[in-house]
């Protein structure tokens, strides 16, 4: 079905197009081996996809952060998995809005043809989930470089990616005025030396890990920004995040309300397709409504941080309406299939997985709740 395919037809049609390619089978294989969709990656790379959001002038397409939704929207809708390569598009904005000429320069051209990858972002450790003020991997400077050492976990595509943006302290929290103050962001070699990098095996095809940091030595020209603002460079990123993921999210729906719709046709049950009955057709309609209601915040965040306006509530609210749509989603399919809902074959239960990570990751539920209750709704704050 073609619902919600209102907006960017010529660039969906181009897209689905490529996704074509990776059919059923392909992410079948890819989850059963807990392998990286490394031609994926590759073919969304060659097309030009992976770049979109670098400006032509570096050899990008140029296109804004709602067409990057698009992107990613397309993907999930295909059937793929589209968190193998999301975080280039997230990080890509840290470095367009926060990067120096010169880093621009030195990267942006070869992120853009694929030699380099900037897949990964280092933000959560341990004992600082969300409470990333409380980070205690710390980076001293000590001449041309900076010298690292801590802990971050889950942190993702960092084995299939050449550049990792860092978030460290450079002050420490005791001797800054604000406890946002006082981080910085680097941009990491992840292929250097000090970095014991361990995978945790998790729910979906995640690659994601643990990274020991042992004096990892960084160039101080790989400083973001100025030092000690890092944290308000990745602000920015995390909005564009939270808005890609909803459009994540949203293919995701579409296509759970797609399969439970053809699926319900087919199966017969009683001597009647089973979608004749209302018990199977209402939770479907209402899943899709809610995907519909999603949508509409997603494009919103995304109008408003394309026009560099501030969009930390809308970002926030299109992750959590469409995270919680396309899970209800993924119920209602799962349900619909019954028994053959659990069967590998019909992708259900592998995209079941999937987008249940997006209520907890890249911020959990309750963490957008008393963001909007205290930052939009001004109650008190309770942390
Ligand atoms: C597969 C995967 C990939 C990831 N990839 C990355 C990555 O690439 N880079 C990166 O930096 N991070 C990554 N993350 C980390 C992710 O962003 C965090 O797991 C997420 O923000 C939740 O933080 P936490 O795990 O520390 O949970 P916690 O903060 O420990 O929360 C646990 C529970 O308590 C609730 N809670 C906590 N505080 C409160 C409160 N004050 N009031 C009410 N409820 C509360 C939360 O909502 C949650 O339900 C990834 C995580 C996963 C699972």
């Amino acid at each position: 079905m073609n619902l919600g395919r209102e907006n960017h037809p010529e660039l969906r049609d181009a897209v689905r197009e490529l996704c074509a390619q990776f059919d059923s089978a392909y992410w079948q294989k890819i989850d059963e081996q807990r392998a990286y969709p490394e031609a994926f990656v590759d073919a969304l790379t060659k097309a030009g996809w992976m770049s979109a959001l670098i400006p032509e002038e570096y050899g990008g397409s140029g296109l804004s952060l709602t067409e990057a939704t698009v992107i990613m929207e397309e993907v999930s809708r295909s059937g793929g998995n589209a968190g193998s390569c999301h975080g280039q598009m997230y990080n890509m904005n840290t470095l367009l809005r926060h990067g120096s000429p010169e880093q621009k320069t030195k990267y942006l051209t070869k992120i853009a043809s694929g030699e380099l990858r900037l897949q990964a972002m280092g933000v959560t450790e341990p004992g600082a989930g969300p409470d990333t003020t409380k980070i205690t991997t710390v980076a001293v400077r000590k001449g041309d470089r900076y010298v690292v050492n801590g802990q971050k976990v889950w942190t993702s595509r960092l084995q299939h990616s050449e550049l990792m943006i860092l978030l460290v302290r450079t002050t420490p929290l005791s001797e800054v005025r604000k406890k946002s103050d006082g981080m910085s962001i680097f941009l990491v070699d992840t292929k250097s030396k000090g970095l014991d990098v361990r995978p945790i095996r998790n729910m979906v095809n995640h690659e994601t890990n643990s990274v020991f940091i042992d004096n990892l030595e960084i160039p101080a020209e790989n400083l973001i920004g100025e030092e000690g603002k890092g944290f308000r460079y990745i602000l920015d990123g995390l909005n564009a995040e939270r808005i890609l993921i909803a459009a994540e999210c949203i293919g995701d729906g579409y296509w759970f309300v797609d399969k439970a719709c053809s699926y319900s046709k087919e199966r017969v049950v009683f001597d009647r397709p089973i979608a004749q009955n209302q018990g199977i057709q209402f939770p479907i309609a209402e899943a899709y409504m809610e995907i519909e209601a999603a949508n509409l915040m997603r494009y919103k965040a995304a109008a408003l941080f394309d026009s560099r306006n501030s969009c930390g509530a809308e970002a926030n609210m299109a992750k959590h309406l469409a995270a919680k749509s396309s899970w209800e989603a993924a119920n209602v399919c799962i349900q619909t299939h019954g028994g053959f809902g659990f069967a590998a074959e019909y992708d259900v239960e592998r995209k079941f997985r999937e987008s249940r990570l997006y209520l907890v990751a890249p911020i959990s539920t309750n963490l957008i709740l008393s963001y909007l209750a205290e930052h939009v709704l001004g109650l008190p704050r309770s942390f």
